[in-house]
């Protein structure tokens, strides 16, 4: 995924944004992409479905 498609995908809060298990714990906003200065990080976490949605943003999360 691009850092672009990243970018979309946080502004629409649309798609969901995969995270490698070996990545955790992942934190919102994404350490490469445009906005990383878009909110306060936060660091997510993921549910037994190992969803996560930012509380700042709504950018939602999945474990891949
Ligand atoms: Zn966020």
């Amino acid at each position: 995924m691009s850092n672009e498609l990243e970018v979309e995908a946080l502004k629409n809060n649309k798609n969901v944004i995969e995270i490698a298990r070996g990545n955790l714990p992942a934190s919102c906003p994404p350490h490469s992409t445009q906005t990383w200065d878009l909110h306060p990080r936060v660091v997510l976490a993921f549910d037994d479905n190992d969803k996560a949605q930012c509380p700042y943003c709504g950018a939602q999360y999945l474990i891949v």
